[in-house]
Formats: structure tokens, C-alpha cells, sequence
């Protein structure tokens, strides 16, 4: 009997363990891209984040992306990943 676990993911933004469905992963390509992959499939160093701006915002600011992905992070990349996630502020 046994039971399957959910795989667990922390968010970079919150810190909280969540399970791999409710966050949403970020890719460093082997290119050097960082993008948000929603498939979670891509090839790369990847790192989870909870899909709202407001964790975006927190792994930003404790620059925690470019700790986990061992790669800078520029403010269009950034902006890049917040049009892909949904926000309180978006103006769509
Ligand atoms: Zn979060």
C-alpha cells in the first residue's frame, strides 16, 4: 500500500512548501535565458515560484532568483516574467 506523494516545491518568493502544481517554474535555458516554464519541461536549472507578482516581487528583492539559477537577473527579465504571471496590478 503505498501512498504517492505530491512532490513538493519551495517558493523562491514566499518560502512556503507548496505542491509542484500551484507553482509555476523558471528556467535558465542552456542558452541563458531565464523564462517562466508553465510545462516544466524545459531543459535547464530550474527554480519554483508561487504565480502571482507579489512573490515575484519578494524573490526579486532578496534576489533570490539569481542565487538559485546562478545567473543575473535584469529588470527586463523581470518584467518579462511579471507580463507572464498574473497580478493585482496588471492593467490587461
Ligand atoms: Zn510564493
Amino acid at each position: 500500500m503505498k501512498i504517492r506523494k505530491v512532490p513538493l516545491r519551495v517558493c523562491i518568493g514566499c518560502q512556503e512548501q507548496k505542491s509542484k502544481r500551484e507553482l509555476v517554474r523558471i528556467v535558465r535555458t542552456p542558452e541563458g535565458n531565464i523564462e517562466l516554464d508553465p510545462t516544466g519541461k524545459k531543459a535547464g536549472r530550474g527554480t519554483y515560484i508561487c504565480p502571482n507578482r507579489h512573490c515575484l516581487d519578494a524573490a526579486v528583492k532578496g534576489k533570490r532568483i539569481e542565487r538559485s539559477l546562478k545567473h543575473a537577473i535584469s529588470p527586463t527579465i523581470v518584467g518579462e516574467l511579471a507580463k507572464q504571471l498574473p497580478g493585482e496590478d496588471s492593467d490587461v
